[in-house]
């Protein structure tokens, strides 16, 4: 690894500088990427055997020494090759990314564990960060592991398994009278006052190399192919950024082949869509959203902070933006439930339900090799789904009664 060097690029006019506790470009303030230099040689072999978690690609994340790595075991979660729900949606190479399996169960492990470890090795002594609520516990469990204080901002509506996991992990929980916007505001004020590594504000930049471990996995999973399309859920687009940028860097390496068949498409709540609509009306500036409402919590950010450059992305890759509203949302977690046995929160619905609506209106071709990422864990968010689901009224314990009703095809019903 002797050589390795990291800096903090700017997106928007490409100066360098060195990778400190920074997060703004001192040029012209845009927002900064992490860029590698002398990376030693990667093939395809030199991740053989290593760890089961996203730190098997350690040479492409941010955190130049390994003592400084806070693990809890995320990543190198199942692709599943998804034919029960392939065959209802008419596709035959459909594969799902089941990131509902993390350790605190959402991906926001990926890119907390790696903003955690960067604190850690620039000797930042607390953490935190503004959430809709899954990146709450994420960053709570990973300052947990390190032995962190950990502040998390949160709007007051977010779930409440979502809450109990936070403050389980020891996190000091602050509830905002608002929107997760308004948490945002609040955390970066106080992140920056007090020198706290908001890991998705002022260690942003390292926060979103976490995220490109979607590809990379994803990639390696399906043995160094690119899939032909992608279909990723939109917050902050934070993450939809970052798998972009990790396809490009295997690319960059070697690791893969180019990326001209490769389409990004995006996915939103209809009750928070900013980007969707920005898409929709050929604009490239996103039109905040004051009041999201939405049965998908985790993407209820009506500002997103990379909607811009996911609207540069779908260019980029041809790909279009769909949106879910919270009947379909609740129908697409059912669906995916009862074809392949994975249970996702409302986020995850949204990108089932665009996938489906994509392949419904005959925008896909059959045996494309799509990837749909699965983000989150259907226990944390159940509330909504009891509204569409029937509650099982207590039988008396009477196996006979029970047995008829089992014989007709259901009991409880
Ligand atoms: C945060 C989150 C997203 C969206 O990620 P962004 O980077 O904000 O776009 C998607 N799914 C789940 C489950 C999330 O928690
Ligand atoms: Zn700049």
């Amino acid at each position: 690894m002797a050589g390795r060097k990291i800096a903090l690029r700017c997106r928007e006019c490409g100066a360098e500088s060195e990778p400190e506790f920074r997060y703004v470009c001192s040029e012209c303030f845009g927002p900064l990427d992490v860029a590698y230099h002398d990376l030693p040689r990667l093939e395809r072999s030199t991740f053989e055997g290593r760890e089961q978690t996203y730190w098997r690609y350690f040479e492409l994340l941010p955190v130049l020494e390994k003592s400084h790595i806070v693990s809890i075991g995320a990543g190198m979660t199942p692709l599943v090759k998804a034919e029960r729900l392939g065959r209802e949606l008419g596709l035959t190479n459909l594969y799902v990314k089941n990131d509902s399996v993390n350790p605190s169960f959402s991906f926001k492990d990926r890119p907390a564990g790696v903003a955690v470890s960067k604190s850690v090795e620039l000797g930042l002594s607390s953490v935190g960060c503004a959430s809709t609520g899954n990146l709450a516990s994420a960053t709570a469990a990973h300052a947990a592991r390190a032995g962190l204080p950990c502040h998390v901002f949160v709007p007051g509506d977010v779930e409440a398994p979502k809450i109990a996991q936070a403050l389980s992990y020891g996190a000091n929980y602050i509830a905002i009278d608002g929107t997760y916007d308004d948490a945002n505001r609040v955390a970066a004020r106080v992140g920056d006052q007090y020198g706290i590594g908001i890991v998705n504000i002022n260690m942003r930049s390292y926060y979103v190399e976490g995220s490109k471990t979607l590809a990379y996995e994803a990639a390696e999973q399906l043995g160094w192919r690119v899939p032909d399309r992608l279909v990723v859920p939109v917050g902050s687009g934070a993450m939809l950024n970052a798998i972009c940028k990790g396809f490009e860097e295997l690319r960059d390496a070697s690791l893969v082949g180019d990326l001209s068949a490769m389409r990004v498409d995006a996915a939103q709540p209809r009750g928070c869509a900013p980007v969707v609509d920005a898409f929709r009306s050929g604009s490239d500036a996103v039109k905040p959203v004051e009041r999201p409402e939405t049965v998908a919590k985790s993407l209820a950010i009506g500002d997103p902070g990379d909607g811009r450059y996911v609207l540069q992305r779908l260019k980029q890759y041809g790909g279009a933006a769909a949106d879910a509203t919270d009947a379909e949302i609740l129908e697409a977690i059912k669906l995916l439930a009862r074809t392949e046995g994975i249970f996702t929160e409302p986020a995850g619905g949204v990108a089932v339900a665009a996938l489906a609506r994509a392949a419904g209106a005959g925008d896909m071709d059959r045996d494309e090799l799509t990837v749909c990422y699965i983000t989150g864990n259907g226990l944390k968010a159940i509330e909504p789904l009891m509204g569409v689901l029937q509650a099982p009224r207590p039988m008396r314990a009477d196996a006979g009664t029970i047995g008829a009703a089992v014989a007709r095809g259901g009991a409880g019903r």
